[in-house]
């Protein structure tokens, strides 16, 4: 295959219902931007139809190929393997289960073309969550503001990262990532674009 011009990274635990609506909503927007691409689905040890589901995306889409852990490491783990694994000019990272909207990734896109070489998806309302998790999100944000002198306001893992930044994001020792943080300390052009969190 040649080297796709897009990566897409989705880490998916019990997700198998939104899988399909996910890989179509991203293909139609990626295709219209005459993006080539590939979808690498991390499978961290989901019991749920989520084999099953990747399977039979992957005999209908060339695009799409899944990667399947032996059990559930965690949202950070698939982010990390989904790095490792990308071979795209710009990766996009982003969530299974729909609260990231696929749409986004035509603006990202467009803004990656332009010459952003991060360009972060940022929450302008979060969906209904209960208040002490509200809480919570803000105290977190706050003290990695501080701590990483970014603004952390609303960050998300919904992101695209070109290939220098993925390059300089897999040159750190670390094996325990914290994600979004490390890509808001490695520097490089980064640009924001807002979106609604869906319920
Ligand atoms: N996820 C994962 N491993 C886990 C937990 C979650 O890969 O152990 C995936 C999940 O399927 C989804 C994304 O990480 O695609 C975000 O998870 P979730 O929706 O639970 O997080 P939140 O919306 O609360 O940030
Ligand atoms: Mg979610």
């Amino acid at each position: 295959m040649n080297t796709p011009e897009i990566s897409v990274v989705v880490p998916a635990f019990n997700e198998s219902a939104n899988l399909e609506p996910l890989v179509s909503r991203l293909l139609s927007g990626l295709r219209s931007l005459s993006c080539m691409c590939e979808i690498l689905i991390i499978n961290d040890g989901s019991t749920d139809a989520t084999l099953k589901a990747t399977a039979a995306l992957e005999s209908q889409h060339p695009e799409v190929r899944a990667i399947h852990f032996s059990r559930n490491f965690g949202k950070e783990a698939a982010l990390a393997a989904g790095m490792d694994a990308a071979i795209g000019r710009a990766t996009i990272f982003m969530d299974a289960d729909l609260q990231h909207p696929p749409e986004l990734v035509q603006q990202m896109v467009l803004a990656w073309r332009r010459g952003a070489q991060v360009v972060n998806a940022v929450k302008r309302r979060r969906s209904a969550e209960p208040l002490l998790y509200r809480w919570c999100a803000k105290l977190f944000n706050h003290s990695m503001s501080t701590a990483l002198r970014s603004n952390m306001a609303g960050a998300s893992d919904y992101k695209l990262l070109d290939r220098s930044v993925i390059q300089a994001l897999l040159e750190c020792p670390e094996r325990v990532r914290f994600f979004r943080g490390m890509v808001a300390w490695v520097g490089f052009r980064q640009e924001r674009l807002e979106f609604d969190v869906p319920d």
